[in-house]
């Protein structure tokens, strides 16, 4: 398969990357790892008429810590991200989830800004965006705004990122390690397949009692879904593996997955159950510990 004719810039800074999206409107793509966006040209289930490349944008590639916050340029590969000390230390979690993605020669090209532009529902950087309460850095040539991840993605493939925009990094918020533990758990048809169904798990103790959690699940809507009902069911509770059954029981009723080839809606709910639980307790068993 070849892709629909289109036209190619390749700006060497985020302003004329910014000034080329202006420019061509909805006529563009911005082009990062081209894992999703080429495969889906080539199917010509998109036909952009020009792909802006920012892979020459050497601005838009790095990890550091921002006063406690974890700040990931939108070019960083996804494999610079899973190796990174600096985000084991400030999102274990993203460590965990990174490595349920595809295969190492994909993650060497896959950036974590396409991941999370693109918006796959299955995919695992954003339920970990959305359990992390992550914020989008985005740019324009009118300006910058900034979207709280639970408001980024909007659906299917589809962010609150408008056409002239550039995601330009990712800001996870300070981790608290102080009893605060983490699970990033999956179920796919084969190791590096597009999850049936994933969970990121996320729960504060103190004194044995639960304090916070949350529970975003990957695959089993339109988007990354949070299900507050069974993290509420959580709050307040002795950490154990009755609570933890009752969440699971909450969650799996809260989700309304789909059928397909892969998998029915039921076996879906089934792994929402199994999941949480099993990522509640070693969420569990890690807090107070600074990373796995
Ligand atoms: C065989 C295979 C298996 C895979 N398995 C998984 C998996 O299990 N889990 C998973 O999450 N992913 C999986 N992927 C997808 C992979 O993670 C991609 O790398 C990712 O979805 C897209 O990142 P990219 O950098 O390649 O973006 P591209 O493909 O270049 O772009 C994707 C989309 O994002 C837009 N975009 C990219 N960067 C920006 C930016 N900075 N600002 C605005 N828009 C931008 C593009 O215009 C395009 O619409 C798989 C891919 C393959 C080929």
């Amino acid at each position: 398969m070849k892709p629909a004719p289109f036209s190619y810039v390749r700006p060497m800074t985020v302003e004329e990357a910014l000034f080329a999206l202006a420019q061509q409107g909805d006529e563009a793509k911005v082009l990062a790892g081209g894992q999703s966006l080429i495969a889906m040209m080539n199917l010509r289930l998109l036909k952009p008429r020009c792909l802006v490349d920012i892979n020459r944008v050497a601005a838009l590639d790095y990890i550091r810590q921002d006063n406690g916050t974890l700040a990931i340029g939108a070019l960083t590969r996804q494999s610079a991200a899973e190796t990174s000390p600096l985000v084991l230390q400030h999102c274990p979690l993203m460590t965990e989830a990174i490595q349920y993605i595809a295969h190492r020669p994909i993650r060497n090209r896959g950036t974590v800004g396409g991941n999370l532009a693109h918006a796959d529902p299955t995919s695992e950087l954003p339920a970990v965006a959305v359990a992390t309460d992550a914020t989008f850095v985005v740019r324009s040539a009118n300006g910058q705004r900034t979207i709280l991840a639970a408001d980024f993605f909007v659906g299917h493939l589809t962010t609150a990122l408008r056409p002239d925009e550039l995601l330009t990094e990712v800001r996870v918020p300070p981790w608290r390690p102080a009893g605060q533990g983490w699970s990033f758990m999956e179920v796919s048809p084969r190791k590096g397949d597009y999850a049936l169904v994933g969970v990121a798990a996320t729960l504060q103790v103190k004194d044995g009692a639960c304090q916070a959690a949350r529970l975003v699940y990957n695959g089993v809507a339109g988007r990354a879904q949070r299900v507050p009902e069974a993290e509420r069911a959580l709050v307040g509770r002795n950490a154990d593996e009755a609570a933890f059954r009752e969440a699971a029981s909450i969650a799996s009723q809260r989700v309304d997955p789909h059928s397909d080839f892969h998998a029915t809606a039921a076996y879906r709910r089934d792994l929402v159950n199994t999941l949480t639980r099993r990522a509640l307790a070693q969420a569990l068993a890690r807090c107070g510990k600074r990373s796995a």
